[in-house]
């Protein structure tokens, strides 16, 4: 278990990345500061600890494998790419954390019903609407989800009124810096720096 938002952020930080980033599935890690913000939110509201969590595209198991360290009973991890998964068991196991089932496969197929999810899902750069499947599994699997997305007003308004319609509430609870280290051809600076939203969706209850 870890008790502080620091030293989570510390330990996500200092995991192993993709070993080639496959641009066609957006794979970019969450930072680890980012990662230990949104979960230790998740924590705080009682969403994370002794409930079972999903992470939606998990890559290299960053969101999923510090959900496991705040206390969550366990945490289905699904991504569709075996490299990623090779990554994220390796992480797990360095770190002895055995709560992570990994689960290869479209995200369309994850079938388990969760309390929580959190995910940093392909914010839909390179293939338009790429975040769809995952806020409609999300909203299908979980009441609750923590999600990553660009801090634009288009993508706000689009994914309010998705979630919206799913019956969900979306409070946008901080918005923090994104570092993407030059990893594809297309990227010009060395360091890309965005603005992300992290926002957490709620299922309303008539
Ligand atoms: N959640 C991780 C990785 C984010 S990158 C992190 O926070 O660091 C997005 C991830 O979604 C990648 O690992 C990619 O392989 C995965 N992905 C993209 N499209 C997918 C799909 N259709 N089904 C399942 N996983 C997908």
């Amino acid at each position: 278990m870890v008790f502080k938002k620091k030293q989570l952020a510390k330990i996500l930080s200092g995991l192993e990345r993709f070993k080639n980033p496959k641009v066609e599935f957006e794979q970019y890690i969450t930072p680890g500061d980012v990662a230990a913000e949104l979960l230790w939110n998740a924590f705080l509201n009682g969403d994370i600890a002794e409930k079972t969590v999903g992470d939606l595209g998990t890559g290299t198991g960053v969101l999923a494998i510090g959900a496991s360290l705040l206390g969550a009973k366990t945490v289905y991890a699904l991504d569709c790419d075996v490299d990623a998964l090779k990554v994220a068991e390796y992480n797990a196991a360095n770190l002895q954390v055995d709560n992570v089932v990994f689960v290869k496969g479209d995200v369309s197929f994850f079938g388990y019903k969760v309390d929580t999810v959190v995910m940093n899902p392909p914010f839909g750069c390179q293939n338009r609407y790429a975040d769809r499947p995952f806020l409609e599994k999300a909203c299908e699997k979980a009441d609750v989800v923590y999600s990553i997305h660009l801090s634009r007003d288009d993508v706000k308004g689009f994914v309010r009124g998705f979630a919206e319609k799913l019956g969900f509430r979306v409070e946008v609870f901080e918005t923090v810096p994104f570092e993407i280290p030059q990893q594809f051809h297309f990227h010009e600076k060395r360091l890309e720096r965005v603005l992300v939203d992290l926002c957490r969706f709620e299922k309303k209850v008539f």
